[in-house]
């Protein structure tokens, strides 16, 4: 019926008239499949195997993950160790990411991810996720690539100007992968992935509008916290990351964070005691912002009530950096001891950590295997999965 309906018109409005109705197919198919699969809420989040992982995770992305793992609000949850976007600018230090792949493991687990509620998997498993980049790539161009602002940011980081990887540069098309392999609704991440969520986005809309709607849009969930959106590393550096080395891990022992705190860059103006100071792009005031609570004053600094008269104080001038350096080391031995203990627990069973891997890797690829299959039905590729091509072909062929 369709075919004679569509068989009078030209070529490009039978084209538009088919995603229409496909369009109207897929969505009538999401509500007769029932409210389940609308209300779907699912996350994607990971991080690369490129080191432990720092405090800067835990504020800006980590903790939250925790949050809304235990919230019971989220259907799925799949959490990633993306070893083969470490690769694309690490491919000549295979060793490195293989050996962090459990560090990240052990510190996912530590913090409070729960293997019985989120899945953790291995990206280079799931070879779906390549598959998906690949097709993905004919729906970006060069130029809207070398505008992503955090690729951007990231190739000066490492001095990658005269000589790009092609693997880097693509690597927000394979992010777009990861994110609607699993039909993520929501990507908890830190603001630095803001970019990269958008490049996402442009890419489902771009899909759905070339192959009618099947790819999901995902939102980004930043933290609340001002000061955990980004945290700077000790040396003050804009951004605390694994491969600038001025980190405090979560794996860290007591004495080493108390040093690297203490070490810490403060304001630089803030000379003597007497000195007013300045708070704000302070690291230390900014870690305080990102971890203490008013508790915090009453069990180690009861002088103060809070963290504003702290400031206050600092700013007026009469306060001693070491003081204020003290208090943080306080803070922050309290929240890392917990996790370091959970982690040491887990280090003595790493053949469970490797079985939860194994396991969440599995669950992983079914689910991008299907997303794989929609995707490829979508724009028509699907030559063996349905009897439809070899129908055509032989109608075809005997009109
Ligand atoms: P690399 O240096 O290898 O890129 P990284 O330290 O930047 O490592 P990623 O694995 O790239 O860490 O980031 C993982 C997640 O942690 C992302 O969601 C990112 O936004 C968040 N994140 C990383 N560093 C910080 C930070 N300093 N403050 C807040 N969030 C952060
Ligand atoms: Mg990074």
């Amino acid at each position: 019926m369709t075919a004679i309906f569509l068989k009078n018109f030209p070529e490009i409005v039978k084209r538009k008239i088919e995603l229409v109705t496909q369009n109207m197919y897929n969505k009538a198919r999401i509500c007769l499949t029932g409210e389940m699969t609308m209300a779907e809420k699912i996350i994607l989040t990971g991080d690369r195997p490129t080191g432990k992982l720092h405090v800067g995770h835990y504020v800006g992305s980590l903790k939250r993950r925790v949050e809304l793992q235990n919230s019971g609000t989220f259907d799925k949850i799949f959490i990633m160790i993306a070893d083969a976007q470490a690769l694309t600018d690490n491919a000549d230090n295979p060793a490195k990411v293989r050996d962090n792949i459990m560090e990240v493991a052990l510190d996912y687990l530590s913090v409070g991810i729960d293997p019985a509620k989120s899945h953790i998997f291995i990206q280079s498993y799931v070879t779906e996720l390549t598959e998906l980049t690949f097709y993905y790539q004919n729906l970006v161009t060069v130029s809207r690539l070398q505008r992503n602002p955090t690729v951007k940011a990231e190739i000066q980081m490492r001095n990658f100007e005269a000589s790009i990887p092609v693997g880097f540069f693509n690597y927000p098309i394979s992010q777009a992968a990861d994110i609607t392999a699993f039909h993520a609704t929501a990507v908890p991440v830190g603001e630095d992935q803001e970019p990269m969520l958008e490049q996402c986005r442009e890419i489902v809309r771009k899909f759905n509008d070339v192959y009618g709607e099947t790819l999901t849009e995902p939102e980004i969930i930043l933290p609340s916290n001002q000061a955990c959106m980004r945290l700077p590393g000790i040396d003050g550096k804009s951004k605390m990351s694994k491969s600038l080395g001025n980190c405090i891990y979560l794996s860290d022992e007591p004495e080493d964070i108390k040093k690297k705190i203490m070490s810490m860059f403060t304001d630089p103006t803030h000379l003597r005691r007497e000195d007013p100071g300045h708070t704000e792009n302070n690291p230390v005031f900014i870690y305080l912002d990102a971890f203490c609570r008013d508790e915090h004053f009453a069990e180690f600094l009861p002088e103060y009530s809070c963290l504003d008269e702290l400031r206050a104080h600092y700013e007026r001038g009469g306060l001693g950096d070491v003081k204020v350096k003290k208090f943080l080391n306080n803070v922050m031995q309290e929240e890392l001891s917990p996790i370091r203990a959970r982690r040491k627990e887990y280090e003595q069973r790493i053949g469970d950590v490797y079985d939860i891997l194994k396991a969440g890797s599995e669950v992983a690829k079914e689910e991008a295997a299907k997303t794989l299959s929609e995707v490829k039905h979508a724009m028509k590729i699907d030559y063996f999965d349905t009897p439809e091509f070899l129908e055509e072909q032989v109608k075809k062929y005997s009109e």
